[in-house]
């Protein structure tokens, strides 16, 4: 994929305002860095700042800063060398200079330059020189590059804040510089915790530092299914969606796109709803179509959530399923045609039907 230089851009992101366009995640990095805003309705202006962190891997720093409310894109990439248009094996030899990197557009009404600090200084070691863990070479240190006067002072004065309370058990390392420049990593470096969850070094390295900051920051991450960042998701539009897995793989949780992109089955009594009795509604989590009411649910002995009829008749829409010698019938969204589960012919009076349900699949709002 040919490589953007964005240095320039992203100063003038900072300076500028941009109108935040309806969010449409497929085009190129440079347009979906500034439209990365699902929340914002096309037309209102909203000014976005930038931060640009080094805190070791940017695969597992750009997974980190992507939970955080407020930040609208991540992207991984170089910054601090001096070679232009580096590519990855050349800044793996630690020849270039470069720092691997990660560009955070952010609505600094949603989220401040002094959280994303915080969150920097929780995101990784900052007390070990060019080293994360078993990442070794300039390439990890740990950085920050500031875009204007304010984000260095506000920089010098946390690191300051936290070596004078030994915060750490050794002095920070990390160096403040003024940003200069930022390229785009390589396309399949992006997203890459998100696309590759299951892979050693991501179940290993990035998931139990990503579970770490993750709990500090409860408060501030988006919702356990990411809609802010899936601007397909609506509760009340009904026009059916035609978005390929390609694109989905990009916008949801990897547990979530697993069950609901690739049918995959969720464990019986694992899931958030199987025993849930609260009253409320019930909507597909990927699309935020109204699916089922909490009237409709009955106790199943089967450990998922198990329904005897959605709210409407086309809120889902039914494929045969012959997979593993078995012949069921597959439940889809109605409108999004993500995969909920299989229908039975087992359930209660009136319908005797059960719907059998993923939770994962579903989004479940309390009746206030
Ligand atoms: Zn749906």
């Amino acid at each position: 994929m040919k490589k953007f230089v964005l240095g320039v851009f992203f100063l003038l992101i900072s300076t500028y305002p941009l109108y935040a366009a309806v969010a449409s995640v497929a085009v190129a990095p440079i347009a979906a860095g500034v439209a990365g805003g699902a929340t914002a309705a096309p037309g209102v202006r909203v000014k976005l700042d930038t931060a640009t962190f080094a805190t070791g891997c940017f695969w597992c720093t750009q997974a980190q800063f992507q939970q955080l409310k407020g930040v609208k894109k991540v992207f991984a990439g170089y910054s601090g060398g001096h070679v232009p248009h580096p590519t990855y094996q050349q800044v793996c030899t630690g020849a270039t200079g470069h720092a691997e990197s990660c560009n955070i557009i952010y609505d600094p009404a949603q989220i401040t330059f002094d959280e994303l600090l915080e969150a920097f200084f929780v995101a990784h070691d900052p007390t070990t020189l060019n080293r994360q863990g078993n990442d070794v070479g300039t390439q990890y240190r740990s950085e920050i590059f500031y875009h204007n006067a304010r984000q260095k002072e506000r920089a010098l004065y946390y690191i300051a804040k936290l070596n004078k309370e030994k915060a750490y058990p050794n002095p920070i390392v990390t160096q403040v510089e003024p940003f200069t420049s930022f390229y785009v990593a390589e396309h399949y470096q992006q997203d890459y915790y998100n696309l590759h969850g299951t892979q050693p070094y991501c179940r290993h390295v990035i998931q139990p530092e990503l579970e770490k900051f993750k709990k500090v920051f409860a408060d501030k991450l988006i919702s356990a299914t990411g809609h802010e960042n899936n601007p397909y998701y609506s509760n009340t539009d009904i026009k059916h969606l035609y978005v390929t897995n390609a694109e989905w793989k990009k916008i949801l949780p990897p547990a979530l796109y697993a069950t609901a992109r690739e049918a995959a089955t969720e464990k019986a009594f694992t899931g958030q709803y199987w025993n849930q009795n609260a009253k409320g509604t019930y909507y597909c989590a990927v699309c935020g179509n109204l699916l089922f009411r909490s009237d409709a649910k009955f106790s199943s002995t089967c450990g998922w959530p198990s329904f005897m009829e959605p709210v409407r008749k086309n809120s889902v829409i039914y494929r045969a399923d012959n997979a593993y010698g078995m012949k069921r019938t597959e439940v889809l969204c109605g409108r999004c045609e993500s995969h909920l589960g299989h229908i039975f012919d087992d359930g209660p009076p009136p319908t005797h039907k059960r719907y059998c349900m993923n939770s994962i699949s579903l989004d479940f709002h309390p009746d206030k």
